[in-house]
């Protein structure tokens, strides 16, 4: 028979802060660089909207959605419209710049793209903050779960959603 996994071995994830997520002028410089390059080759316009949008996003913290970017965007009178930020998004989603998840909500949430190890996320359902962790037996487990059907595995996704005890005095809502 086989071994059943045993969760309980699984020790406890090591989490990120996005706040400590910074991005160094050498990474900024690299976005650019990213995005022309994939502007040029698909065929679209390399305009001033669409880099004011870029640099706007790589000022963000962590994850954000497209409203919230508009928002930013509008109070740091950065001049845009709501379709160039959308119609962005996606350009730097497509260039790899950006990655986008879907948190069991209607509209997506974006983070820059960082050369670091795989991290999921967990999203608690109080206040609807969003912290990140590394486990590196998901790395494994991925794999074997592909391999079990025949599949090479790409990516995955894995998604906690948490409360507190009482959400009233959730330690992210203060
Ligand atoms: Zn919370
Ligand atoms: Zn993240």
């Amino acid at each position: 028979m086989d071994k059943a996994l045993t969760i309980t071995t699984i020790p406890p994830a090591k989490e990120i802060h996005e706040e400590d997520r910074l991005l160094s002028p050498e990474q900024r410089q690299h976005a650019y660089q990213m995005f022309s390059k994939f502007l040029n080759k698909e065929g679209y316009r390399v305009t001033s909207e669409r880099f004011k949008v870029l640099e706007a996003v790589l000022d963000m913290k962590g994850h954000f959605n497209a409203d919230e970017l508009y928002a930013t965007m509008v109070t740091n009178k950065t001049r845009t419209s709501r379709a160039t930020v959308y119609s962005t998004l996606e350009l730097l989603e497509k260039s790899e710049v950006i990655f986008r998840h879907n948190f069991r909500s209607d509209c997506s949430y974006y983070e820059v793209r960082f050369d670091e190890p795989h991290h999921d996320h967990m999203i608690c359902v109080s206040c609807g903050h969003i912290s990140e962790f590394v486990l590196p037996q998901l790395m494994d487990i991925r794999k074997q779960v592909a391999e079990n059907s025949g599949l090479n595995v790409v990516d995955h996704s894995f998604q906690v959603f948490a409360e507190c005890d009482d959400p009233n005095e959730c330690p992210h809502n203060k």
